[in-house]
């Protein structure tokens, strides 16, 4: 990696703040929280995988949830998950659903990786 030149690093403050962070009110360009939002770990490390098939109009699908991740990861995961599967899946406030019943499959994998996961429900 090579070193920044110092001028880089100053920040240059104009006399208008223009945009500012409704959350942290540091000016938009200075803001970090969407970054902070991004590597936040969103599970308690207490994993589970279960089938849910209720209000899906009879469709299985394999729910992950507890991951102790931030939501790249999570996401990165579930793309593995979705091509070990073969099946289609998505992830919703940190939590992955991969299509039809793949329990099985999902816990021996996360057992490969290291994750500790209980199945739960039926
Ligand atoms: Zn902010």
């Amino acid at each position: 990696m090579v070193a920044k030149r110092e001028e880089e690093y100053r920040v240059v403050y104009s006399t208008d703040h223009g945009a500012v962070c409704g959350s942290c009110q540091k000016p938009k360009d200075r803001c970090t929280c969407s970054a902070q939002r991004r590597s936040a770990v969103v599970g308690d490390g207490n994993v589970k995988v279960r089938r849910e098939t209720k209000g899906r109009g009879g469709k299985t699908v394999t729910i992950i949830a507890g991951l102790a991740m931030n939501r790249d990861q999570v996401e990165a995961l579930q793309k593995e998950l979705k091509k070990l599967c073969g099946a289609g899946g998505a992830v919703k406030d940190g939590v992955i659903e991969i299509q039809g019943d793949h329990c099985d499959a999902i816990l021996r994998d996360l057992d490969r990786r290291g994750i500790r996961a209980k199945r739960a429900g039926g």
